[in-house]
């Protein structure tokens, strides 16, 4: 293929790829045990595969309704009322998608302006600020306090002018795996009263919250649910983030510019997989033993490095585990990342390139939605380094 003739300006003039598919690509190439990117290396329940099949089967292979097929629409608003005492309705405020990356990048997309400002928590989650510059929107960052990765909230009140369009949320938060606390959503109910600022709420570790602590929605605080995108997805609860579906919540008033979008951008998501979730969404264990699961798993990733010179930062939820490595070395997370792989055999993410500027603190992320047996092989070779 001959070269583009022309001059590209581009929109993204700084993005890269994405460290998940550069880390799960090295792993790969170096038959590495791959604690990087954060997708299971086990399968889903053999009952979600057997429903897959089933709708596959049963021929429902045709465009499903735009904004979801109505089972799954009302199965998920069940589940906001039972566990979160939310009233969605299922019509005009729940919309299903193909996934919750995709979710986010609509909601922006459908909201924020050229020269709208959208506050972001640093280290962000590596979708949100290049989703709000496309669309034209400048991210304002405010810093989570390290080693806790706590939020100050006057700092936050301090980043609101008005150009502020939107504050984008994650909790469980990825990559800190820290959890806002019920107090943290008061404050941010405190703060948006009187505004016309939108939040969208990133929940995609809703049901993985360790500790006996509970998930904090937007969903559960009247003050945040009337503007917010609460957004979640099917690939965490159910092993599956290869279906790529999710969800987005929102009032009427905001659902409606989102499907504006949504109608233009996928249209619609894939229907038997929605058919199929709809199914097993009555199962309300699979997401309610979650938690445990993930914690087990934690817990036994610890057990396996004890000893180790990481040391551990709090993981209160995701299936991430954050290690400090200052007793081992001096290099720059992204180096060391790149040497694990390739020297000892085990891929992590650097937590600094979540930030614009790499931070003075030495952290890698680990993934511990794995095996036991893969666990056991990545912190055999981490206790060793
Ligand atoms: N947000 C966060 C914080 C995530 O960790 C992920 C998962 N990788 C996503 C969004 C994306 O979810 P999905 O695969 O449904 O797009
Ligand atoms: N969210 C997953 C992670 O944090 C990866 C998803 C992706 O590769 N985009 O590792």
């Amino acid at each position: 293929m001959p070269h583009f003739p022309g001059a590209i300006s581009s929109k993204l003039p700084n993005i890269g790829t994405t460290i998940f598919t550069v880390m799960s690509r090295l792993a790969a190439e170096h038959n590495a045990i791959n604690l990087s990117q954060g997708f299971p290396d086990f399968d889903c329940a053999p009952e979600l595969r057997a429903l897959l099949a089933k709708y596959v089967n049963s021929g429902l292979n045709q465009y499903p309704p735009m904004a979801g097929v109505a089972p799954l629409r009302e199965a998920i608003a069940e589940k906001m009322a039972s566990h979160y005492g939310a009233a969605y309705d299922p019509e005009h405020e729940v919309t299903v998608v193909p996934g919750a990356t995709y979710g986010i990048f609509t909601a922006i997309a459908a909201m924020v302006r050229p020269g709208d400002e959208v506050i972001l928590f640093e280290p962000a989650y590596d979708s949100y600020a290049p989703s709000v510059e496309v669309n034209g929107g400048r991210p304002v960052y405010v810093q989570l306090k390290f080693p806790d990765y706590s939020i100050d909230w006057q700092q936050v009140q301090n980043a609101i002018t008005p150009k502020t369009r939107m504050i984008v949320v994650n909790t469980p938060n990825n990559p800190t795996a820290s959890v806002f606390s019920a107090e943290d959503l008061r404050m941010l109910e405190g703060m948006l009263r009187g505004t016309g600022i939108t939040v969208v709420s990133d929940e995609v570790y809703e049901h993985i919250v360790f500790d006996g602590h509970r998930h904090q929605s937007m969903a559960h605080f009247p003050g945040l649910a009337e503007r917010s995108f609460v957004v979640s997805s099917f690939g965490k609860t159910y092993h599956v983030t290869g279906w790529k579906t999710g969800y987005v919540l929102a009032p009427r008033e905001l659902t409606a510019e989102f499907r504006k979008v949504h109608q233009y951008n996928a249209f619609v998501t894939n229907a038997p997989v929605q058919y199929a979730l709809a199914e097993y969404m009555k199962n309300r264990d699979a997401y309610l033993e979650l938690a445990a699961f993930y914690q087990n798993k934690r817990d036994f990733f610890l057990a396996g490095i004890k000893g180790s010179r990481f040391e551990p930062l709090p993981s209160r939820g995701t299936f991430f585990q954050n290690l400090r490595y200052d007793a081992i070395s001096d290099e720059k997370d992204t180096d060391l990342a790149v040497r694990l792989t390739t020297e000892h055999g085990v891929a992590a993410i650097p937590v600094s390139v979540f930030y614009r500027e790499p931070p003075p603190h030495k952290v890698l992320r680990f993934c511990f939605a794995k095996s036991e047996e893969t666990l056991e092989k990545g912190a055999q070779i981490l206790s060793r380094i």
